[in-house]
């Protein structure tokens, strides 16, 4: 018998993190996929009044507080016009712990689940910790995911395509029409489409439109947190929403993993969802901003960069050695094959960092490449 299993020998510890500790100290820190701001005052406040006043110190519902729920369903309401049960959603410890319960819920072993890539680390990682196959989709040119792609790639054992707008790593955003293609495939081909919708408010161009908005079955996930919506990384607090047989299978997984999403956080959520909106556009204004300053940085320097749309990441192609030389000399990218295959020959740079950082580390990034072309 062999100590560990081979689902977990499958995986390794994501590579974003050796890019980090190679770096030497005061390094300027592209590498982090967090907004630099903090979490709105209201939702902190929410937090610690329930915490003061003893509300926050039990179990709650598996599911999460009704109350929570209830914003929630409010907030897709209120976003993309979906009419949700609060039953129907289940409050996690982040996006992360949405997207695990969705996978172990709908993988089985052998099963092969279509990832974009390049993609975010997890996708690959989940689907072989639920014993299933990443089948990886190089995306387009433009780093958008190509339905037409997604549908070649079906075979009788897809069970799952996930899909990633705006996207990690490339912030690109599915154009509308592309959205309900994929709604179109997964009712078509019944399979599951996992819709990752964790940084739908970070759009600069374009709309963002969600999968469950077209599908006429209940073939769609959709994974959000309120991580990357409201700069809560730290707080851990994510959902998931589906159909009822969905939810009652996913909380199988989330009952006997977790138990409950940490309820302070979701206290803090709950405020986060239904108090004022105004540091979300602020944020995104912010992250426009230093697109631009990025973009044209990246272009001056002589890279190719696809204008990222959403999110707050940028993929430029970068020549080979540029990343090793950045990392040299104090600043912090992330090498694109560390989000699969098709991500070599790429970079990914976080851009939630201070004007000031980034302007020093696009004149770095200018000498990086001089050193290496
Ligand atoms: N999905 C994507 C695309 C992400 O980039 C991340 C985090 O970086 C997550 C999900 C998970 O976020 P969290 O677990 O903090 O909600």
């Amino acid at each position: 018998m062999s100590d560990f299993s081979a689902r977990v020998e499958a995986v390794s510890i994501s590579g974003i993190r050796e890019v980090f500790e190679a770096a030497g100290e005061g390094a300027i820190n592209l590498g982090l996929g967090q907004p630099d701001f903090s979490a709105p005052e209201h939702a902190r406040r929410a937090a610690i009044e329930a915490i003061r006043d003893g509300r926050a110190d039990a179990y709650t519902e598996n599911k999460g507080i009704s109350s929570l729920r209830e914003a929630i369903a409010a907030k897709h309401e209120r976003d993309q016009g979906l009419d949700l049960h609060p039953d129907d959603i289940i409050a996690t410890a982040g996006g992360s712990e949405a997207l695990h319960i969705a996978m172990e819920a709908h993988v089985e072993s052998g099963d092969e689940v279509i990832i974009p890539d390049p993609g975010f680390v997890s996708y690959d990682a989940l689907t072989k910790l639920a014993d299933g196959t990443p089948v990886p989709v190089p995306l387009r040119d433009d780093l958008t995911l190509d339905p037409a792609a997604v549908e070649e790639a079906i075979t009788d054992d897809t069970a799952a395509f996930v899909v990633n707008s705006p996207g990690n790593p490339t912030g690109a955003v599915s154009p509308p029409e592309d959205v309900e293609e994929f709604a179109r495939i997964a009712d078509e081909h019944d399979v599951l489409c996992i819709s990752d919708e964790v940084y739908e408010y970070t759009v600069f161009d374009g709309e963002f439109r969600s999968p469950a908005e077209f599908a006429e079955t209940d073939n769609v996930v959709v994974v959000n947190s309120a991580s990357k919506l409201y700069s809560m990384t730290g707080w851990r607090l994510g959902w998931v929403h589906a159909s009822s047989r969905r939810i009652e299978r996913m909380l199988r997984v989330h009952q006997y993993a977790q138990a409950c999403a940490s309820a302070p956080a979701q206290f803090a959520a709950e405020a986060a969802l239904t108090g004022p909106q105004d540091q979300v556009d602020e944020m995104t204004e912010s992250f426009r901003r230093r697109r631009d300053i990025v973009v044209e940085g990246l272009e001056d320097i002589g890279l190719t960069v696809p204008t990222p749309t959403g999110a707050f990441y940028v993929m430029p192609e970068v020549p080979e050695g540029f990343v090793d030389e950045c990392l040299e000399r104090g600043v912090i990218v992330v090498p694109g094959e560390a989000f699969g295959a098709h991500g070599e020959g790429y970079a990914r740079l976080s851009y939630a960092t201070d004007e000031e950082s980034l302007r020093e580390a696009l004149d770095i990034m200018g000498d990086a490449y001089d050193a290496v072309v």
